[in-house]
Formats: C-alpha cells, structure tokens, sequence
C-alpha cells in the first residue's frame, strides 16, 4: 500500500557548485509522483551550493532540502554519508526515494538500501503508481519492459540516468525551506581523499551531441576501434560504446550508452558493429536519424534503424572516412 502522505525524497548532489541536471529532472518526476500522491516532494542535498542553486531546487518543487554539508564533509566518504543518509531516513520516513545514476548515487542507492532493508531498482526508464500508490520501476529485461515493485519495505529507492526524464519547468512561484542535518557522531571514515584530479571530458558530450558514432564489438581489435574514433573525429561526432567495448578496456566506462550508460537524443546516430541489443538500444531512444554499419545482414540491429549498411567494418570505415575528407577537401 502507498503511505499516503510520506513525502517522497530526491537525493541531490553538488558538483562543481551546482547540482547536476539528472537531480533537477528526477525532481520533476518526484513532483508528479508527489502530486499524484498528496506528498510533498523534499532533496537531501549532499554538498553546499549556491543561493542561485538552492532556488533551483526550490523553483522545480521541492519544499524541504534537508543540507549534508558539515566541517571535513567529504562526498566520497560514501560509508558515513550512507549512515547520516539512512538516520535521516527513520526520521522522516519518506516512501519513495529517486537517486541520480551518478557515480556518487551509483555507489550510495545500494549502501542506503542494505544499510534501510529494503529495495532498490537501478538505472528505471520509467516509473509510475500503480492503482495502490506503488511504484511499478521498469526498466528492460527479457527483451522487453517489466516493472519491478518494493510492495512492503520503505523507502521504494531507484536511480535513474540522466535524460530519462525531462527537466521541469521552473516555477519562480514555488518556495521551500533549508534544513541543516547534525554532523555525523562517527566521522571515520576508511576513505580519505588526499587530492581531487580533475579530468576535462574530450570532445563533444555525449548527452549534447547532436551526432553520436557508437562503437560495439565488432570493431574486433583496438585497431579497428581507432578506426571508428576517427571516424567519430571526422563527423565531428561524440564517440559512444557498447558494454565488450568498455570491457575490453579499448575505451572507458563515461562513453556507454545504455541502460547503465547514458542517454543519447542525437540528430544524427551512427551505429558501428553492434548487434542492437536491448541495453544498448534503450539508450538512443532518443536520436531521430539512425544508421548500422554491420556485416550480418540478419543483425537486429537493421530493425531498428533508419538505414543500413551490410560492410565489415574494418574494411568500410577507412574508405568512407576517406571519402568523407575528400568531400570536404
Ligand atoms: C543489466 C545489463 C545492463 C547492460 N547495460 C548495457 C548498457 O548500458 N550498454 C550496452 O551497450 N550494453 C549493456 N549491456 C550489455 C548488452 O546486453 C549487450 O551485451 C551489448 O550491448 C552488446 O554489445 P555489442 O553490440 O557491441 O556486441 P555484440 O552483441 O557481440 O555484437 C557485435 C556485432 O558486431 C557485428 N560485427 C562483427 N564483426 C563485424 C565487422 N567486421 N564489421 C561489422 N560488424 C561486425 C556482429 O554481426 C554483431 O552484430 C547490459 C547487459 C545487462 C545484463
């Protein structure tokens, strides 16, 4: 059964002073969540931002943003955010709590779920209540959708990636109020952060990009990869991957597009030697033009795109990358 009026919680998080757009969209979604409920929709905020910030919160619906902020925070000392996390949780009984896939939310959803007993759906597509006020979290399985359902234990947790969901309009008329949470009794931590290096992303972002060349494994080797990274230059595209691709260690993680990735809504989407599984698939939802390059004409990858292209990729990709500097020689 729902419970009623249990305010439902988004947990939001301060990188580089502002709170990232998956935490803004996930409040949309906890707003109609809320609404349909009759449940006020408050953040617990890991991080101090600014005013301007803070109003964001406020502006997209959330009535109470609870601040983990305290002398010697440090966001990667996840086991003790968990523990200051989980207390506040007892306290205010929330029913539904919505985590960002970030890596900071990818690491906390299932330390808060162990530490609460209860469920945790990772990386929704959906979410919506059912006749009960449960939430039915779907997310693909089976080659299809199915819904998953924390029907007894409190709070129902999920995270959600960012670009599921879309941001809210802001609402300058809405308010809410800041609560300082106590610092934690226990602040020792394993983990100690002895210095942050920044990497800068290279390229276009994948999520912004308006073409988007993914590479799967069918690239067969590293260089036949770096074939498909030129071509991605070439187009002036942001390069994507398949999960073989990350795990061949040919690319990092940041560059998956998926159901553990990112999503995509690229004009132009230019798959190269993946099979369109599902995972993948779910990911590019969002592009409006797509095209396969693969060299199994039964893939199932041709069913779901725009064009397709029956090539070994090895061979085709250097041609074309070829033809395509000619062309704009
Ligand atoms: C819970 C879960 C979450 C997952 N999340 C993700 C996710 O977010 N993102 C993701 O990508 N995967 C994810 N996966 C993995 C996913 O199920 C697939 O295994 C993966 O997407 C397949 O990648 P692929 O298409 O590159 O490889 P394959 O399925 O092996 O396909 C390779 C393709 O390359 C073609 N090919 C081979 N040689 C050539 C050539 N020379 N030229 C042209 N084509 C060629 C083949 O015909 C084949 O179609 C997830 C799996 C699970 C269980």
């Amino acid at each position: 059964m729902s419970n009623g009026s249990a305010p439902v919680w988004v947990l939001a998080e301060e990188q580089d002073g502002i709170v990232p757009e998956v935490c803004l969209e996930l409040l949309g979604k906890a707003k109609e969540l809320g609404d349909l409920l009759g449940a006020s929709v408050e953040v617990v905020l890991l991080g101090d931002i600014s005013e301007d910030q803070l109003m964001k919160l406020y502006h997209a619906g959330a009535t109470i943003v609870y601040k983990v902020f305290y002398p010697g925070f440090d966001k990667f000392q996840t086991e003790i955010l968990a523990e200051v996390i989980s207390s506040l949780v007892r306290e205010h009984q929330p029913q539904i709590m919505l985590i960002g896939s970030t890596f900071l939310g990818r690491e906390l959803a299932p330390l808060l779920a162990a530490k609460l007993n209860t469920g945790l759906t990772a990386h929704c597509l959906d979410l919506i209540l059912d006749d009960r006020g449960i939430l039915e979290q779907w997310i693909p399985a089976y080659g299809g959708l199915i819904s998953i359902t924390c029907p007894d234990e409190r709070p129902q947790i999920a995270t959600i990636a960012r670009g599921v969901f879309p941001a809210p309009k802001p609402d300058a008329s809405l308010t809410g109020k800041q609560v300082s949470v106590s610092p934690p009794d226990n602040d020792k931590s394993k983990v100690k952060t002895l210095e942050i290096i920044q990497i800068d992303p290279e390229g276009v972002p994948l999520e912004e990009a308006q073409t988007v060349v993914a590479g799967g494994a069918g690239a067969g080797s590293l260089e036949g990869w770096k074939d498909i990274e030129n071509l991605a230059e070439v187009l002036n595209a942001a390069l994507g991957s398949t999960r073989p691709v990350v795990d061949e260690g040919w690319i990092d993680l940041e560059t998956m597009i998926g159901q553990s990735g990112k999503m995509v809504h690229p004009d132009l989407y230019i798959g190269v030697g993946l099979s369109g599984e599902q995972q993948h698939m779910v990911g590019i939802a969002g592009a409006k033009v797509m095209v396969a390059i693969n060299n199994d004409p039964d893939s199932p990858i041709f069913q779901q795109v725009d064009l397709g292209i029956v090539e070994d990729c090895r061979e085709f990709i250097p041609i074309f990358i070829n033809k395509l500097k000619e062309n704009k020689g």
